[in-house]
């Protein structure tokens, strides 16, 4: 986990700052495969998750739709979209840092847990977080990254909040 934060934290000091960013390693013993971050804005793609990316640019790499065997290490917890994708490739795990609820104090997010995605689903991937969550979540709370977010301009607030206070579902 120490590993990704540090590497997404050096876009921090960049005109692109982004907290989110993965790693993929192979499960029984640890060896990087890659790592990569997120790229929406880079791309203007709104699928380019960092966890997306990552699952996209190591399928490539292995010549493979399938990532068993190995373990994806991410700075926070996937999203729907992402855990998806993670289930689809039938990844063994996913650990990550920060929570969605932790990224929705920033920005806007879809409000169902990794686990539940994992539940509802055929397949099988270990969910495993948060795993040093206050380091993890220090790559929210950055000057240049607060600033990135109000010119993300997405209200950082969800509707939940918004709309009554507390998040519908937490
Ligand atoms: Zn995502």
């Amino acid at each position: 986990m120490t590993e990704i934060v540090q590497f997404t934290a050096r876009t921090l000091v960049t005109d692109k700052p982004v907290p989110f960013g993965a790693m993929i390693v192979e499960t029984k013993t640890g060896k990087l495969l890659l790592k990569g971050l997120n790229a929406v804005a880079k791309e203007n793609d709104p699928s380019s998750h960092a966890e997306v990316r990552t699952v996209r640019m190591a399928c490539k790499k292995l010549k493979s739709p399938s990532l068993r065997g190995y373990t994806m290490y991410s700075t926070c917890e996937p999203c729907p979209m992402c855990m998806a994708n993670l289930l689809w490739a039938g990844i063994d795990r996913i650990v990550y840092g920060a929570t969605i609820d932790d990224a929705n104090r920033h920005c806007r997010q879809i409000h169902i847990p990794a686990t539940e995605v994992a539940e509802r689903s055929d397949m099988t991937c270990e969910v495993v977080g948060p795993v040093e969550r206050d380091l993890a979540y220090t790559l929210f709370t950055h000057p240049n990254m607060l600033r990135a977010f109000k010119a993300w301009g997405n209200a950082s607030r969800s509707k939940h909040v918004s709309d009554n206070g507390k998040r519908a579902i937490a």
